[in-house]
């Protein structure tokens, strides 16, 4: 390939594959969950984002940041429900089945956020639209997935 064919060859490659194929678990709390009970799964699962969820549709997302942020207060984090320092509904950025990498890649750096919790839509019994999470795309996934075509 000579240069410019090449970047387009990795430019349709990239809009090619679907968040499907490399989504990962994510890990997922309900809205009651305490803030310390959260924190311990934070370094337990060893990741970076929880998804949150309320009566199994998604609610909010914690990160590294929101912890850091609310141990610096004066708060008792034994009790306090991490509803209460989420990022929630409607602010958290998302992912759907059809989109591609290079989608969830560039909503990613946009909103500088490290995952994106990858969603399916339903409709709830009261008609509104609920999110149902299914997956979860990381800057970590995106990574593995480099390092997957590299090694292949
Ligand atoms: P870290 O805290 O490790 O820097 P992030 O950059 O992902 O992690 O989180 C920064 C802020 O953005 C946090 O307040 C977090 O709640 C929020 N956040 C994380 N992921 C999302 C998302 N997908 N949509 C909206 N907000 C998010």
């Amino acid at each position: 390939y000579s240069g410019k064919s090449l970047i387009s060859v990795m430019g349709s490659f990239i809009k090619n594959i679907s968040v499907m194929d490399v989504k990962s678990i994510p890990v997922v709390v309900s809205e009651d969950t305490t803030v310390y009970d959260a924190i311990v799964t934070m370094f337990l699962e060893d990741t970076g984002n929880i998804y949150v969820q309320n009566k199994g549709y998604l609610s909010g997302v914690v990160s590294r940041k929101d912890f850091i942020k609310i141990t610096l207060g004066n708060h008792d984090i034994k009790t306090l429900p991490v509803a209460m320092i989420m990022t929630r509904m409607p602010n958290i950025v998302y992912c759907e089945p059809g989109e591609s990498i290079f989608d969830a890649a560039v909503k990613i750096i946009d909103h500088q956020v490290d995952s994106l919790p990858v969603v399916e839509k339903v409709n709830d019994n009261d008609g509104s639209e609920k999110l149902k999470v299914i997956g979860k795309i990381s800057k970590t996934t995106i990574t593995k997935m480099m390092v997957k075509i590299g090694n292949d």
